[in-house]
């Protein structure tokens, strides 16, 4: 059986996001994607109000199960069992980063491969942080993030709650 998971802070998750996530559902068994509790990040949502949204956007696809995890993501990997580690790929600016991570990952891990997915070209620009920024001057944000959350996110801008740590 092959276990993928596919890390990262979703805060909120977009289309782009979902996008990776089908995709690489259909090339493993199973796939956790797995929200990353990082103190050091500030967030918008919480992990909590993170992981319903997944939740909520994933629950059509029947081999995705969604976790939050922290400490190395190596360490969460191995213990789900997975061999995989996904993640996606915009653009030349994503690729300095993401290959130290997997390279320091497959130095801890090398039972553990990362597969880059590159971004499907409508996607290409779009980040958590375009959305949360459009949202917070109350901009339309229904081309970039399933409708599902769309309300989730207004709300969070609309209760002022914006202030406790975004960036
Ligand atoms: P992190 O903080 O770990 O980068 P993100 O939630 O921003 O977490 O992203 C998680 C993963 O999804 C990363 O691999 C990132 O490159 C990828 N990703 C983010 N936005 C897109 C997008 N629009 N298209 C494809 N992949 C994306």
């Amino acid at each position: 059986m092959r276990v993928g998971i596919y890390p990262g802070s979703f805060d909120p998750v977009t289309l782009g996001h979902l996008d990776i996530i089908k995709r690489a559902s259909n090339l493993v068994d199973k796939l956790y994607v797995a929200v990353i509790k990082n103190k050091k990040k500030k967030s918008l949502f919480t992990v909590e109000e993170r992981l319903d949204m997944l939740e909520r956007v994933t629950k059509d696809i029947h081999n995705v199960e969604v976790e939050s995890f922290d400490g190395l993501t190596v360490e969460y990997a191995k213990q789900k069992d997975a061999n995989v580690i996904f993640r996606g790929l915009r653009a030349v600016t994503d690729f300095e980063y993401e290959l130290q991570i997997a390279q320091t990952n497959h130095q801890l891990n090398p039972k553990i491969d990362t597969v880059f997915l590159i971004t499907n070209v409508e996607y290409a620009y779009l980040s958590s942080s375009i959305v949360r920024e459009i949202a917070s001057y109350n901009g339309e944000i229904d081309r970039f993030v399933p409708e599902l959350v769309l309300e989730d996110i207004y709300n969070k801008f609309k209760k002022g709650e914006s202030e406790y740590g975004y960036e």
